[in-house]
């Protein structure tokens, strides 16, 4: 007997995540249905989806992308109707007519139609770890009660799923790391391109450097994190929430190749990892198809050509971010709210060239000063924690901008 199709929305069709996905659904059109896709601006990216995958709906920000959108997709005489706005992000990420979310809009802007896609209970493939980081506790409660799906996307999370007991795997965030004989989650860091440089050269590398990942091809603000070792502080407050795993039982693992994506130790003495080639297709491919095993177009891991593994304990004095993240989930409240706030600004204003990325860490220890007290119990709470945060922080980034030109 055919089996039913999966239908999805694709939040941030048009990004690094959301290509790769729609890369594994063209592989399986036996499988997988696009009923909906967002993007934020880029046009023409989307008629292009648009006229592959012919999905009902194609979602963008704002209402003068969505005139040129509609025209273009009517001269190629696509169907698809147009919506516009955070709540038309909602609507796709909730309707009736889907069983699966991908949610891969970069940063706290994709936390709303997340949360409303788990409330829905929906199988959400989760990509945007931002979500978890500014109100982890609200989202995972919404996928308890709703009895959503939560599968994780990032690839080390990806990969500690693959390897915990398959009983802890049904609830993950409801079970115990003790009583499943779990001492420890290894999270693997590639250390990212700056691994070797030291505190003096970090004050003066670029952008267009940050953004270059020795493994893995990224989203411009994921590159920059890599590059910080944000992104592995982000991280492990993502696996807090995911595992329900004390912090102080996650750790991290600087290992350059890539081919470890994480790995679960066991109060026995073993420790499980999961191996891959590091391409996004392998987790999106899991999360799409779990249980089962589909192909996803990923190289084959030749270990014989990688030859080695090498491990290293992460340098928290040239990478105090990872150190930020660290200290914000341990005093908990909105302090990872306030962090994940701070380093957007701050990587926007490295991106644009406004602040060195050894100011990074400074804006996100000083934001965190400021703010990580403010209250943090409902979801106003903590959007009106990261609103404050941003605001202090933007000032507080013009006013460093205006010293490095000087
Ligand atoms: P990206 O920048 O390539 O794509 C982001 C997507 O979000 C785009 O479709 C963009 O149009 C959309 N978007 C941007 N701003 C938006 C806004 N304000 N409102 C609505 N949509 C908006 O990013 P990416 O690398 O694909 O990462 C997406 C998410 O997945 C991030 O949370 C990232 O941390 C996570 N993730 C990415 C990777 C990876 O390999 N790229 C790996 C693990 C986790
Ligand atoms: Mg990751």
């Amino acid at each position: 007997m055919p089996q039913a199709k999966r239908v999805i929305s694709i939040l941030g069709a048009t990004g690094s995540i959301g290509q790769s996905t729609l890369d594994v659904i063209a592989r399986h059109p036996d499988r997988y249905e696009v009923f909906a896709v967002s993007g934020a601006t880029q046009i023409t990216k989307l008629v292009e989806i648009a006229e592959q995958f012919a999905p009902r709906y194609v979602v963008v920000l704002q209402e003068a992308n969505a005139l040129e959108l509609r025209e273009q997709l009517k001269a190629r005489k696509v169907q698809a109707e147009v919506l516009v706005g955070a709540d038309a992000l909602i609507e796709i990420a909730t309707a009736a007519e889907i069983d699966t979310v991908m949610a891969a809009i970069v940063g706290a802007a994709g936390m709303p139609a997340t949360l409303a896609a788990a409330k829905a209970g929906k199988r959400v493939l989760l990509a945007n770890k931002e979500t978890l980081v500014l109100a982890g506790k609200l989202f995972m409660d919404a996928v308890i009660q709703s009895g959503a799906e939560l599968l994780p996307i990032d690839s080390e999370h990806n990969a500690i799923y693959q390897s915990l007991p398959v009983d802890f795997r049904q609830h993950p965030y409801q079970s115990s790391l003790a009583q499943a004989g779990i001492e420890k989650l290894l999270l693997t860091a590639s250390g990212g391109p700056f691994r070797t440089r030291s505190l003096a050269e970090l004050a003066d590398i670029t952008p267009a450097e940050a953004i270059k990942h020795p493994n893995w091809s990224m989203g411009r603000k994921i590159s920059v994190d890599s590059a910080s070792l944000m992104n592995k502080g982000l991280e492990v407050i993502e696996a807090h929430w995911l595992f329900n795993a004390p912090v102080d039982q996650i750790e991290v693992v600087v290992h350059p190749q890539s081919v470890i994506h994480s790995m679960v130790q066991y109060r026995d003495g073993s420790v499980i990892a999961q191996l891959g080639s590091p391409d996004m297709r392998t987790p999106i491919a899991y999360g799409l198809a779990y249980p089962e095993r589909i192909a996803a177009g990923v190289k084959p891991l030749d270990l014989f050509a990688i030859a080695r593994l090498d491990f290293e304990a992460p340098d928290l004095q040239r990478f105090p971010c990872l150190g930020l993240a660290y200290s914000a989930i341990r005093h908990g409240g909105a302090a990872p709210a306030v962090l994940n706030a701070a380093n957007e600004v701050a990587v926007e204003y490295f991106l644009a060239g406004k602040i060195r990325f050894t100011q990074i860490p400074e804006l996100i220890e000083a934001s965190l000063s400021a703010h990580a007290d403010l209250a943090s119990s409902s979801l106003e709470e903590l959007l009106y924690a990261d609103q404050c945060t941003r605001l202090s922080a933007q000032r507080l980034a013009k006013d460093w901008s205006f010293k490095v030109s000087c």
